[in-house]
């Protein structure tokens, strides 16, 4: 009978010292992994873009102390996972390489998003290198006869040259897992690869967006026509809204792609928002779990689940901006969204929810969109811009939303005394949300749990 392929993915915090990195490796051992794709260890992408960002901007001097932390803290893991002096050699490269990178953006004070995507493939390049080793040991330990090789993922994940949400091209990476992956062929390997990063067809290093080794692994396994996708995390599954938030969340066992997509694009950052698309697309059911307690379980995120509650979970996006175009020409005219659509797609901004008046659009944003002064600018073009800052995303994600009676006054009746910015529903029957102050925000989740899904378990925090 042939075996199953399993595609495991690990993240940061499950890469965030030589211990976390052993006990991924047997998770992975044990769950029978044909490729294990790993994050960056943990904080490093944010130090990164610190080094990159001080390197620009300030002294070299403070850009090289950056430098030597993220070397400093790599070289102790490598210590402690008795990596050999070729090994720390391979190490070394990657520090030559940053430093290098890190002084050309200093003498030229300029930090493209292209010179950024290389600097922080370092992180995960460094911390592929140092689970391929962590693996050997676990293998070594087992005395298995399978053997961890490292693969450079930009042999496999192709992507278009948007640097810092590179696009995969599916095609060609199905073509390359194919051909360096293939289980028949390697049937005593384990994989080895980083998540987050790609190249464009050029040989350009990009990178995914924030957040990007869930999809990185998604993508590589529709690549690999895997069976199943493992995404394994500081938390014992997706649970009812974020534990950080709300001592009350409990792990969800099942959920559909569906609901798990709306949670995922709404703000829950267990998953990266694409990372079901290549998983539906190929019916790869997938497994969220801790890293740290593997025994508790975790979610299935599946096509068919057994049950559709009504609410399932909620998500809080913060930092999270208001954007109202009024025009008297939107009155019985034609084309004004049009127009508005055209710009925010010609500088490719997403819009996350959106309700229309006679003569005005409100549109929900990520805050980072008011760094583009020249998107406003164009838009200003055809309509008065008014700008809402500070403010926050609430979804509660579930099944028949927007053909259930009594859902919204239940909702509202919980949060009487908190203004509603903005209200988005219909549009999806698996979603309701609407917009408040970012300050009450943790109450607002707090509250609707209470309502919808009551007092919880002990939360499943497993660190
Ligand atoms: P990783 O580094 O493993 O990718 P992330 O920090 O990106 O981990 O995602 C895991 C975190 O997601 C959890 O620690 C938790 O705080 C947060 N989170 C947000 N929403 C949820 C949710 N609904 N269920 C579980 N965790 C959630
Ligand atoms: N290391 C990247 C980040 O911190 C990608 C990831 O962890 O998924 O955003
Ligand atoms: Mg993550």
């Amino acid at each position: 009978m042939n075996e199953k392929i399993i595609v495991s993915k690990f993240g940061g915090t499950s890469m965030g010292d030589a211990d976390c990195m052993k006990r991924s490796a047997a998770v992975a051992f044990k769950q029978n992994s044909k490729l294990v794709v790993v994050s960056a260890t943990s904080g490093t992408t944010n130090d990164l873009i610190e080094l990159a960002t001080t390197a620009e901007k300030s002294t070299w001097e403070s850009a090289h102390l950056i430098f030597t932390k993220i070397q400093v803290k790599h070289l102790k893991m490598a210590r402690d996972l008795e990596m050999t002096p070729e090994q720390i050699g391979d190490l070394n490269g990657l520090f030559e390489e940053l430093e290098s990178m890190s002084r050309g953006v200093h003498l030229l004070k300029d930090c493209s998003l292209k010179a950024l995507d290389s600097i922080q493939s370092i992180g995960e390049r460094l911390s592929s290198l140092l689970f391929t080793q962590a693996m050997k040991l676990y293998l070594r330990s087992e005395k298995s006869k399978k053997e961890a090789k490292w693969i450079d993922a930009r042999e496999l994940l192709i992507t278009d040259n948007q640097f810092s949400k590179a696009r995969p091209m599916t095609s060609e990476i199905k073509n390359l897992c194919q051909k360096y992956l293939d289980p028949k062929k390697t049937a005593d390997k384990i994989f080895v690869t980083q998540g987050f990063i790609g190249r464009t067809k050029e040989g350009m290093t990009t990178t995914l967006g924030r957040g990007g080794s869930d999809y990185s692994a998604a993508i590589l396994a529709e690549g690999m026509s895997a069976d199943i996708l493992e995404i394994w995390t500081d938390v014992a599954g997706i649970a009812t809204t974020d534990p950080r938030i709300c001592k009350d969340a409990r792990a969800i066992a099942e959920i559909s792609f569906k609901e798990a997509s709306e949670l995922a694009t709404f703000g829950a950052k267990i998953l990266h928002p694409a990372t079901l698309l290549p998983a539906v697309r190929a019916g790869i059911p997938v497994f969220v779990g801790s890293s740290f307690n593997p025994e508790l379980g975790g979610t299935w995120v599946k096509k068919e689940v057994g049950d559709s509650p009504l609410v399932r979970a909620m998500a809080l996006r913060k930092k999270q901006i208001l954007v109202t175009l009024s025009t008297p020409e939107m009155l019985y005219s034609h084309g004004f969204l049009y127009q508005i659509f055209k710009v925010f797609n010609d500088y490719k901004v997403s819009i996350d929810a959106i309700t229309t008046s006679e003569i005005s659009v409100s549109l929900t944003l990520d805050d980072s969109t008011l760094l583009n002064r020249e998107l406003l600018l164009d838009l200003e073009k055809f309509a008065e811009v008014q700008v809402e800052e500070n403010l926050a995303l609430v979804s509660l994600i579930g099944n028949n939303i927007n053909h259930t009676a009594g859902l919204a006054k239940k909702i509202f009746d919980s949060i009487s005394d908190i203004n509603v910015r903005m209200i988005c529903l219909g549009a999806s029957k698996h979603n309701f949300c609407f917009m408040i102050a970012d300050a009450v925000g943790a109450e607002v989740i707090n509250r609707l749990h209470l309502t919808f899904i009551g007092l919880g378990e002990t939360p499943r925090k497993t660190q």
